[in-house]
C-alpha cells in the first residue's frame, strides 16, 4: 500500500496535510478483529462510530448486499420506487413510536439532520409563522459537518468562530447536569426554559441529542430532562427534533433511547448503525402532521432530494441488518457488555488524572482531567492489539454488539492501562 501517497494527497478526518498523524493501513476486518497490512489483528473497541454493530464481513449482510447487487446497485428515487426502500420504511416505521409515520431517506447523518431542520422551517412557513425560523439546542451537542448540522454543534468544539461569518447563530442552553440514573430537577432545566421563554416566537424547533450526547462530550444524562423538554416545546409550539444516529438500534440498551424516557419526537433522525456500518444511508422520520402541513401550503413539495437517495444496496443491508438484531437477544448482549464494561473499567475509577468512569447501555467513557497524547496512546493501543480512538479528554469504548466476553476484557484492560500511563 502506498502510505507516501496517502500522507500526501488524502485528508482523513480532521487532519493537517502538513503534520498528518499515523494512520494504519487496514487489509481486511472480519466479525469483531481489524486485520493490518503487516498481519496484526485488532480488536474493535468502536464500531466503526458507531455503526458496526454486527461487526465485520458478516455472512449474511454480505448476502444481502450481493443479493440486491444482482438486482440492480442502484436507480433514481425520482419517479421510480423499490422493494428495498419500502421494506425498510414499513420497518422503521414500525419499529419507531406511532406517531412517526412519514419516512425520508438520505445518504449521512449530517444531511438527515439538514434534511429535518429544512422540515421544521418548511412546517412553520406553511404553518405561516415564518418567523419562527432558529433552532435551540444543547451545549455539548453534535449534530454533523455540514452546515445546518454544524450550527447546532457546540459552539466550542464546533469552531464556530471559524464559520461565524456564513453560520446561522443558533440558541444554546446549558447541556443538562442530571445523570442518567437522577430525577432532572427544576434547577436542571431552567436555562432550557428560560431560553425558550424569552425566544419561543423565534423558535422553529429543538434539537438534541436523546439521553447520550456523543461526539460532544459523551455525556449521559436523565430521561426526565427529555420529559421537561417535550413540554415545553408543546407549551411554545416548537417542534421537537431528536438526532437518534449515535444512539439508535440498542446502544443505550434500548432499541432507540426515545424510549428511556417515553417521549416521542416530531423529527427523528437515524443513520450510521442503520445498515450494520455497510454503507452509508440515514433517514429522518417525521408525523403525519409535519408532512401534510409541509405539503399543504406553497410550493407543495417537500425542498430535498438527494441522487442516491434511497440506495437499493443500502436499504437492502440496512433491512438485514434490523433483521438481525431483531433476530438476536440484543438486549441481554447489550446488558452483558454494560456489566462488562463497568466491571472492566471500574479500577480506572481510583486512577489519578482520571476525573470520571461512566457506563450506559454498550458504551463505556472514561473521561480524563487532561486530553491525551493522541499519537502515543493510539501507539498504545495498537501494541496491545485493540482499536480505541480517544479524543481530547475522553477514552471510550463501543463494541459491535457481538463482541466476545474475553474481546471486551482486553478492550478494558487496554483503557486502564492507558489511563493509568497517560500523565
Ligand atoms: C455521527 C453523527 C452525525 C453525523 O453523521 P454523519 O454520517 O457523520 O454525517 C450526526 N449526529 C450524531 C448524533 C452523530 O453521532
Amino acid at each position: 500500500m502506498n502510505l507516501d501517497f496517502d500522507r500526501e494527497h488524502i485528508w482523513h478526518p480532521y487532519t493537517s496535510m502538513l503534520d498528518p498523524l499515523p494512520v494504519y493501513p487496514v487489509k481486511s476486518a472480519s466479525e469483531v478483529y481489524i486485520e493490518l497490512e503487516d498481519g496484526k489483528r485488532l480488536i474493535d473497541g468502536m464500531s466503526s462510530w458507531w455503526a458496526a454493530i454486527h461487526g465485520y464481513n458478516h455472512p449474511v449482510l454480505n448476502s444481502a448486499v450481493t443479493r440486491q447487487l444482482e438486482k440492480m446497485s442502484h436507480v433514481m428515487f425520482g419517479g421510480f420506487t423499490h422493494e428495498p426502500a419500502i421494506e425498510l420504511a414499513e420497518r422503521l416505521v414500525q419499529m419507531t413510536p406511532d406517531a412517526l409515520q412519514k419516512v425520508f431517506f438520505s445518504d449521512s447523518g449530517s444531511v438527515s439532520v439538514e434534511v429535518a431542520i429544512k422540515m421544521a422551517l418548511q412546517y412553520h412557513q406553511a404553518a405561516g409563522t415564518p418567523e419562527k425560523h432558529r433552532f435551540l439546542t444543547l451545549r455539548s451537542g453534535y449534530h454533523g459537518d455540514t452546515f445546518a448540522a454544524m450550527s447546532v454543534c457546540d459552539p466550542v468544539t464546533g469552531m464556530h468562530s471559524l464559520f461565524s461569518r456564513v453560520l446561522p447563530e443558533q440558541l444554546f442552553a446549558e447541556a443538562p447536569g442530571c445523570g442518567f440514573h437522577e430525577p432532572c430537577s427544576d434547577d436542571c432545566i431552567e436555562d432550557f426554559r428560560m431560553k425558550l421563554e424569552n425566544h419561543h416566537h423565534e423558535v422553529a424547533a429543538v434539537i438534541l441529542e436523546p439521553i447520550v450526547q456523543g461526539t460532544g462530550g459523551m455525556r449521559f444524562y436523565s430521561p426526565g430532562h427529555l420529559r421537561k423538554v417535550r413540554e415545553l416545546c408543546d407549551c411554545y409550539s416548537v417542534l421537537l427534533i431528536f438526532d437518534e444516529i449515535a444512539t439508535g438500534f440498542g446502544r443505550t440498551g434500548r432499541m432507540f433511547a426515545l424510549e428511556h424516557a417515553g417521549v416521542v419526537p416530531d423529527i427523528l433522525c437515524l443513520g450510521k448503525a442503520l445498515t450494520g456500518g455497510y454503507m452509508t444511508l440515514a433517514a429522518t422520520l417525521t408525523t403525519g402532521k409535519v408532512a401534510s402541513v409541509i405539503s399543504g401550503a406553497d410550493p407543495g413539495v417537500f425542498m430535498h432530494g438527494p441522487t442516491f437517495m434511497a440506495n437499493p444496496l443500502a436499504c437492502s443491508v440496512a433491512m438485514a441488518s434490523i433483521d438481525l438484531l431483531s433476530g438476536m437477544a440484543w438486549e441481554e448482549k447489550v446488558g452483558d457488555i454494560e456489566r462488562k464494561l463497568a466491571a472492566g473499567l471500574q479500577p480506572c475509577c481510583g486512577l489519578e488524572g482520571v476525573a470520571d468512569v461512566r457506563v450506559l447501555g454498550a458504551i463505556g467513557v472514561v473521561e480524563l482531567e487532561r486530553p491525551v497524547d493522541m499519537p502515543r496512546i493510539q501507539r498504545l493501543f495498537v501494541e496491545r492489539g485493540v482499536w480505541v480512538r480517544p479524543f481530547g479528554k475522553l477514552v471510550y469504548l463501543m463494541p459491535p454488539y457481538i463482541i466476545p466476553e474475553q474481546e471486551l476484557d482486553i478492550l478494558t484492560d487496554a483503557v486502564c492501562e492507558a489511563a493509568g500511563t497517560v500523565l
